[in-house]
């Protein structure tokens, strides 16, 4: 959509009272080739204008001032889990949104391994109703590819996708069945669904870290990584002449970001993501048998770090999520083999990613957003947003880049403290979070706008 003429836009805009204009920013914006400082107007929700001056244009807009910040499209998650239904001790959806907004993200992708599963539409609807209600961020739910993740009989895909479902996976683990993996792939092709797989075949699975000399001082059962890499290969063999989309969750070895990596060259339809423990972290750090580094896929070796830091430079791993996986302390306190897998990512995701690809060199703050924006907007389709031109979804982050802060789990908005980063000094810090043109996140130690509420949640961590 193409701005409107100076002067009806100045018609427009003055009759209308939900207005927001940045001003003093740079903007990060994955549809342009480099950052520009202009300013950013949001009307209705929607992103009306970006130019120098836009201040004449727009005199009664809400004024958000950027400078010294950097304003990017609000961030996209395509893997989350905010354990509504039944494990609400853990997360609810209003509280995984509210971590989500205090981390820039105005899109999450939520896995369907709750209890019970989403595999229906009527637990697809459920998550859209309490999204609403939290109205705080876009969760968009994920159904389940088998009933009850069973791996064993498809669930209704399509019905599901009719209700609001953005894609398919049965994380938490892989379809071992290639039967029903083929099925699934036929299924989704008829009306162009997304398969996300968490690539892990079964008959290997049942280590609690990555298998290698860590894992055998420590003597803990090990998880190779064969294991991703061999349902990955099957995947795209059963893929091969049907074409599906497929994307590879948390990808975390070398092997499988070669075996992606040919596939693409290969012209197959696959994508993938990765994790920032997945960046930055290797098995040695369980060494501490602190189950805080305990995650599935587990941690790897430096190698497979170095390949998946490569892959993401180089844009065979597309895109970066969380895997956002709040448990309760009490959970996260049981020995190491008994505890649960995963760790909370939302709150700490952005200066995480820039200290693994941005303060190291290796990616520009442009192309750090568009993996984080624009790559998963395209892979989920959602033409409405990732990028700050005019006529799309008026979502933004505006985050400080130089900003220190130490990360302190009691400060999060997430139910979840188990990350293995506390007590880390990080550097960037979200300011504000916009959701459809409202602060639905505002750093308290920020300048206060008049006129807009106190951001929700508890307040926030004083250094920040
Ligand atoms: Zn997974």
């Amino acid at each position: 959509m193409r701005s409107p003429s100076a002067r009806t836009a100045f018609i427009l805009i003055a009759m209308n009272p939900a207005q927001l204009l940045l001003i003093n920013g740079t903007l990060l914006d994955p549809a342009r080739e480099r950052p520009e400082s202009v300013d950013l107007l949001i009307v209705d929700g929607l992103i009306a204008a970006r130019g120098p001056g836009l201040r004449a244009q727009a005199p009664a807009a809400t004024i958000i001032d950027a400078a010294g910040g950097y304003v990017a499209p609000g961030l996209i998650d395509m893997h989350v889990h905010f354990r509504e239904p039944g494990q609400e001790q853990k997360e609810t959806i209003a509280s995984g949104s509210a971590a989500a907004a205090a981390g820039g993200f105005t899109s999450v992708c939520c896995m369907p391994n709750t209890t019970p599963a989403i595999d229906s539409e009527a637990q697809v609807e459920f998550v859209l109703t309490q999204a609403a209600r939290a109205d705080l961020c876009d969760v968009l739910p994920f159904g389940a590819i088998t009933k009850a993740r069973e791996g064993r009989e498809l669930a209704e895909l399509m019905l599901m996708s009719e209700a609001g479902a953005i894609g398919f996976s049965d994380d938490g683990a892989g379809v071992g069945s290639a039967a029903v993996m083929l099925k699934a792939f036929q299924y989704v092709k008829m009306f162009d669904g997304l398969l996300s797989q968490h690539c892990e075949e079964p008959a290997l699975s049942g280590g609690v870290m990555n298998a290698g000399a860590t894992a055998l001082r420590l003597g803990l059962g090990g998880a190779a990584p064969v294991a991703e890499e061999l349902m990955i290969a099957r995947d795209l063999l059963l893929n091969r002449r049907i074409n599906a989309r497929y994307h590879v969750q948390h990808i975390s070895a070398a092997g499988a970001v070669e075996l992606i990596r040919q596939a693409k060259k290969s012209g197959h339809q696959v994508t993938c993501e990765v994790t920032p423990h997945h960046l930055l972290l290797t098995d040695e750090s369980c060494g501490s048998y602190d189950s805080n580094f305990k995650v599935n896929p587990p941690l790897r070796g430096a190698a497979d770090v170095q390949a998946c830091l490569a892959g993401v430079v180089d844009g065979v791993i597309d895109c970066l999520a969380t895997d956002h996986a709040p448990h309760t302390r009490e959970e996260k306190e049981l020995e190491f083999d008994k505890a649960p897998f995963g760790v909370v990512g939302l709150e700490t995701a952005l200066p995480l990613y820039a200290e693994a690809l941005v303060h190291s060199g290796r990616l520009s703050w442009l192309e750090l957003i568009r993996k984080m924006t624009a790559n998963p907007a395209r892979i989920l389709r959602l033409s409405d947003r990732g990028s700050l031109s005019p006529g799309l979804r008026g979502d933004v982050v505006v985050f400080d880049s130089e900003l220190r802060w130490r990360v302190d789990p009691q400060k999060f908005h997430s139910k979840g403290r188990n990350t293995p980063f506390a007590g880390r000094l990080v550097k960037g810090a979200v300011r504000y979070s916009i959701r459809a043109g409202r602060v639905v996140y505002q750093r308290p130690t920020g300048k206060e706008i008049a006129g807009i509420p106190a951001p929700p949640g508890r307040s926030s961590d004083k250094e920040r």
